[in-house]
C-alpha cells in the first residue's frame, strides 16, 4: 500500500485515539516500514536510533508528515524537486497524459510526448536522438555503453576503457560504479568493479596560498592531459560533472577545466561524457552547465530535475557523429539497449511541462535575481568560526565544517530534523539545493534552523560514522 494511504488510514483511526494510542499507531508505520521496506543509501541498523519521517504530503518547498509537522526539503528530495512540490502544472500535464495513454513500448512504437520532448532537448542542447531510461545511473550505463561501441562500430575496439575524476559520482550500477570515486558506495563492491582511470580533481578548494580556482582547473587539466598521452589509444571517454561534482560535498570548480578537457578531448580523439544529471535545468545558473564553458559534449546525461521531481525519467543526448556509426543494414552495429519504461509518456509529458515552465517563467533569469538574494542570507555561515570554504554556483551553497569528532553529517541531520529542516551533509559539508520557487521569507527560515542546528550538531553527542548520509 502506498505511504499516503496508510497514512489516510491510520489518521482516520487516529481521531479516535488517545495520545498515547496515537504515538504507538506512527511507530507501527516506522515499524512496518523498516520490516518491509529496505532503504536506499541506509544501514538499516541505525534506524532503530534515527527514526524514519512518514510524510504524508507536500506543498511547494514543505513535506508534511503524519502529524502535520513540516519539513522544508532544501535538498529538493535528493536533488530532484525543481519547482516545489505539487507544481500544479506539471500534476496537470501528467493527468492530461494519463487520460490518453499511461505507456507504450518505445520499440516498434512511438508516441506524441517522447517525440516532441526529444525534439526539445534537441534545440536546448545542440546535440540528438534523446535514448531514454529511467534512472541516472541508467543514463551513465547508457552513455558509456554508446562511447565503446562507437569505436568497436569504427575499427577501433581497443579504445574500451574511461577515464572519471577524483571524487566523482555517476550512480550505483555496476558499471556507473566504475567511473566513480565516493569509497562508501564502491568498496564493497570493488570486486565486480572494472579498473579505469583515475584524473585529478579541478575542485577550487584545492587551491594553495595565491592559488586561483583557475589554476587549479589548470594544473588538474595537466594531469588529465599526462593520462591521455600514456593511454589515449585504450581511452574510450571521459566522465565528467560538469562545474559541480555533488556527492564529492558540492565541490566546485572553474569552467576554464572544461574548455581544457574539449580541447584535449578533441586532440587525443576521445568523447567527452557530460554527466549533468545533477547540474542540468538551471542548477548552476544556466540551463546546462556546460554552457558557462560554451563547450558542446559528445554525449550528454540528463535525468533528476527534467520531470521537476515527479517522475524518474533519464535520457542520453549525443552528436549526429556517434549516432551515424550505429546506422547500418548490420543489426549488431545497432545499439541493441532497453529498458521497459524507456520514454514514458507520463514521464516525457512531466518533462515537456518542466521546459514549458522554464520558457513561460523566465526560470533562468529569475534564478539569477533570486540566487543574488539568497547568497546575501546564507553568506552568514562564511563569518562562522568552524565554517571554511563556503561557496555557491547557482542554485547550489556549500560550506564546510570543522569538527574533529566522527558524526557530524548524523548530529546535523537529527539536529535539522528537529528545526523542521530536510538537510542531509555529505560528510562535513553543509549544502542547500533548494527548489527554485522558495521564497524569500522561507530561505530565512532555512537560515535560521541552519544555525540553530549547527550549534546542537557542533554541541552534540559523538555518532558512529557519516556513511550513511549522502
Ligand atoms: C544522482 C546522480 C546520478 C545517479 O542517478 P540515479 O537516478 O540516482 O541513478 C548520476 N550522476 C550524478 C551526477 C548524480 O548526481
Amino acid at each position: 500500500m502506498e505511504i499516503s494511504k496508510v497514512c489516510m488510514q491510520e489518521k482516520k483511526l487516529e481521531s479516535k485515539m488517545s495520545p498515547a494510542e496515537h504515538a504507538t499507531n506512527n511507530d507501527n508505520l516506522l515499524a512496518r516500514s523498516r520490516a518491509a521496506v529496505w532503504h536506499p543509501c541506509t544501514q538499516m541498523k541505525r534506524l532503530e536510533t534515527l527514526p524514519l519521517v512518514p510524510i504524508e504530503r507536500g506543498e511547494g518547498v514543505w513535506l508534511y508528515d503524519c502529524d502535520g509537522k513540516r519539513y522544508l526539503d532544501s535538498v529538493s528530495s535528493w536533488w530532484v524537486n525543481l519547482f516545489g512540490h505539487g507544481e500544479p502544472r506539471i500534476k496537470a500535464a501528467i493527468k492530461t497524459q494519463l487520460d490518453k495513454l499511461e505507456h507504450v513500448m518505445l520499440a516498434g512504437f512511438t508516441h506524441r510526448p517522447v517525440v516532441e520532448l526529444s525534439e526539445r532537448l534537441g534545440e536546448l542542447t545542440g546535440l540528438g536522438h534523446a535514448f531514454y531510461g529511467s534512472d541516472g545511473a541508467s543514463a551513465t550505463e547508457i552513455a558509456l555503453k554508446m562511447s565503446a561501441h562507437y569505436w568497436k562500430n569504427s575499427g577501433r575496439a581497443d579504445k574500451n576503457r574511461f577515464v572519471y575524476l577524483a571524487g566523482s559520482y555517476h550512480g550505483e550500477t555496476v558499471g556507473a560504479l566504475s567511473v566513480t570515486d565516493v569509497p562508501v558506495f564502491r568498496s564493497a563492491y570493488s570486486s565486480l568493479v572494472r579498473d579505469n582511470f583515475i584524473a585529478p580533481s579541478p575542485d577550487s578548494r584545492l587551491a594553495g596560498p595565491g592559488e586561483t580556482a583557475k589554476d587549479v582547473a589548470e594544473a588538474a587539466a595537466n594531469g588529465l592531459a599526462a593520462i591521455f598521452a600514456a593511454h589515449h589509444t585504450e581511452i574510450a571517454a571521459i566522465i565528467l560533472e560538469p562545474l559541480v561534482q555533488g556527492a564529492a560535498g558540492m565541490a566546485m570548480y572553474d569552467p576554464h577545466y572544461l574548455v581544457r578537457v574539449r580541447e584535449l578531448c578533441d586532440r587525443y580523439q576521445i568523447h567527452l561524457i557530460a554527466d549533468e544529471i545533477a547540474v542540468g535545468f538551471g542548477r548552476t545558473g544556466t540551463l546546462f552547465a556546460c554552457e558557462q564553458a560554451a563547450i558542446k559534449p559528445d554525449l550528454l546525461c540528463v535525468s533528476k530535475g527534467i520531470t521537476g521531481g515527479f517522475l524518474p525519467l533519464a535520457a542520453v543526448l549525443t552528436t549526429n557523429e556517434i549516432y551515424a556509426a550505429f546506422y547500418d543494414e548490420d543489426v549488431t552495429r545497432g545499439f541493441l539497449h532497453s529498458h521497459s519504461y524507456t520514454g514514458n509518456p507520463l514521464a516525457c509529458a512531466a518533462a515537456l511541462a518542466v521546459l514549458a515552465i522554464f520558457a513561460s517563467d523566465n526560470v533562468i533569469a529569475a534564478n539569477a535575481e533570486r540566487a543574488a538574494r539568497w547568497s546575501t542570507r546564507f553568506a552568514t555561515f562564511a563569518q562562522h568560526p568552524r565554517v571554511s570554504h563556503y561557496r555557491n554556483t547557482g542554485m547550489i551553497w556549500a560550506f564546510d565544517v570543522a569538527d574533529e569528532r566522527p558524526g557530524f553529517a548524523q548530529r546535523m541531520y537529527r539536529a535539522a530534523l528537529a528545526e523542521g529542516l530536510l538537510l542531509r551533509p555529505i560528510g562535513n559539508t553543509v549544502y542547500f539545493m533548494p527548489p527554485y520557487v522558495m521564497q524569500d521569507d522561507e530561505a530565512d527560515w532555512l537560515v535560521q534552523g541552519t544555525a540553530r542546528a549547527l550549534e546542537v550538531a557542533l554541541g552534540g553527542q559523538e555518532e558512529q560514522d557519516d556513511a550513511a548520509i549522502a
